[in-house]
């Protein structure tokens, strides 16, 4: 069984959960241990007194220690991206890939670690100079999703600990393989005992002991919106520093004047790869009536030959979907979608296959309006629907009509409009001519409205949640 990792050590557990492969149920990965809430307590400990002695280590030493986090995970992508990929089902491409970006993560915030500047100004007051310095925040507690097991974690993990913090991580229940591995990583790199600590668990068990304990700084989260909420509603009634990344109905607005492929390609990519389950997935495809009949058709086309298979088959281009649940819910939107009136061009149904997995072949909409659930609600499956727009006002007014604003695309060939867009775009990010899907790490990720909560992630603006600003006066 692989256990947890707390206060510097591998510790045991009374229960613990099968790791499962969703191309093939048959597969079982492994066992991981789950960690009680007295564990979390411990590991909660440990970091608050591993603080003093973190941040005493010095950049130089710390940085070290997140290059060679990132090293040996660019060393050994291939076989950690298997592993991934059998885990949570994306393509072994998609799974080597994240894990590179996890390695990219890690290099860049070792370099991070050198560039955390303070300012230094005179004071309105003769006599008094000002400094206005960062410093770590305490122990944060980082939760995240099933969706993205290594990268995800790697964003929130890096920064964390480049800017002086220590950290309680607890992965999500279906992908605890890339979480203990990436522990594992972080266990040899030679940080103090305690600086980091892995608790794997239920949510509602060690994710919901780490968002009430007093000693746990910050919470940084990302998931459902539900939890989302429940999440900031228990954090922040205690006062606590919170971050939360919920979830997305992305717009890409395809305007008559677009290139057809190239709208078609993005179109292709941001709904359906990486089987849909994706926060920017693209999955409201907002059309101009003149180019509508002409790219629903050669989507169509693209759609019924995507190659729906075994994540680890090197002709797979869509792996399975993640879970029984899931899955669960994927059908029951695309039922809700035709009960309503909206008409499925082509998928929708669970596929049969060799193995034992959770395939579903994915499913494209046609007359749906913005009323309709499947217009409205996150699906996190490959289920995407098109709304058809009269004018680019039109497409505008339709991307904006969400309750979420992550990430926001538009094809066209038109200057004007593309510019106009990115200023009128209800968005945390906005794309033009490229998928929904598909982001940087040295740069800010996040949304608005209800698909984010606290300052952004990534990049050197991640310094926003991972320090805290103090100001010092000295009298000369
Ligand atoms: P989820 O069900 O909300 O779970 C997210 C994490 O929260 C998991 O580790 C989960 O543990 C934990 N959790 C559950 N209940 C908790 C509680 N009471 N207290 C503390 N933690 C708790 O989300 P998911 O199903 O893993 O991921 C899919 C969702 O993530 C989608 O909605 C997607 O849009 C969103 N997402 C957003 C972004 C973004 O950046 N905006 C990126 C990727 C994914 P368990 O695993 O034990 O349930
Ligand atoms: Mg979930």
């Amino acid at each position: 069984m692989n256990a947890n990792y707390i206060a510097g050590e591998w510790m045991g557990a009374n229960g613990s959960v099968e790791n499962i492969n969703p191309s093939d149920c048959s597969d079982m990965i492994g066992e991981y241990a789950q960690a009680s809430t007295e564990q979390t307590s411990i590991a909660v400990h440990a970091a608050s007194q591993a603080l003093g002695a973190w941040r005493e280590t010095g950049p130089q030493a710390r940085a070290d220690m997140l290059e060679r986090i990132g090293a040996e995970l660019a060393a050994r992508r291939e076989e950690l991206g298997t592993l991934l990929s059998r885990e949570e089902g994306k393509t072994l491409a998609e799974g080597i890939g994240e894990v590179a970006r996890a390695a990219a993560i890690f290099k860049f915030y070792a370099g991070e670690v050198f560039r955390i500047r303070g300012e230094r100004m005179d004071s309105v007051r003769p006599g008094l100079a000002v400094e206005v310095t960062r410093e770590p925040v305490g122990v944060i507690g980082i939760i995240t999703p099933w969706n993205f097991p290594m990268a995800i974690p790697a964003w929130k993990i890096a920064p964390a600990l480049a800017y002086g913090n220590c950290v309680i991580f607890k992965p999500a229940e279906l992908v605890p393989g890339s979480a203990w591995a990436l522990a594992e990583i972080i266990s040899r790199a030679g940080l103090p005992a305690g600086v980091f600590n892995l608790v794997m668990g239920k949510g509602s068990v060690v994710g919901q002991a780490m968002l009430e304990n007093p000693d746990v700084a910050a919470i940084s989260f990302t998931g459902s919106e539900k939890v989302g909420r429940h999440v900031i509603a228990t954090a922040t009634a205690r006062m606590a520093k919170v971050q939360v990344e919920m979830g997305g109905k992305n717009p890409l607005v395809v305007l008559d004047d677009a290139e057809l492929d190239a709208a078609v390609d993005c179109a292709l990519q941001g709904a359906f790869h990486s089987t849909g389950q994706r926060c920017t997935a693209s999955s409201r495809l907002i059309v101009e009536r003149g180019i509508h009949s002409r790219f629903v058709s050669r989507l169509v086309q693209r759609t019924q030959a995507l190659r729906v298979g075994h994540a680890l088959h090197a002709q797979t281009q869509i792996g399975p979907v993640v879970d029984a649940s899931q899955l669960g819910q994927d059908l029951a939107y695309i039922q809700i979608g035709k009960d309503a009136g909206a008409r499925l061009l082509c998928g929708g149904e669970r596929l049969p296959l060799r193995h034992d997995g959770f395939y579903l072949q994915p499913a494209l909409f046609a007359d749906v309006v913005p009323e309709m659930r499947i217009a409205r609600e996150e699906i996190f499956g490959p289920v995407a629907c098109v709304l058809v727009a009269d004018s680019y006002e039109h497409a505008l007014a339709l991307a904006n009509d969400t309750p979420y604003g992550l990430s926001s695309g538009i094809c066209t060939q038109s200057l004007k409009h593309a510019t106009d867009f990115k200023r009128r775009a209800q968005a945390g990010m906005v794309m033009v001519n490229t998928p929904t899907a598909g982001v940087d790490y040295h740069v800010p990720f996040g949304g608005r409205k209800g698909s984010s909560y606290g300052s952004r992630e990534q990049g050197s603006h991640a310094a926003e949640f991972f320090t805290t600003v103090k100001t010092s006066y000295t009298a000369s």
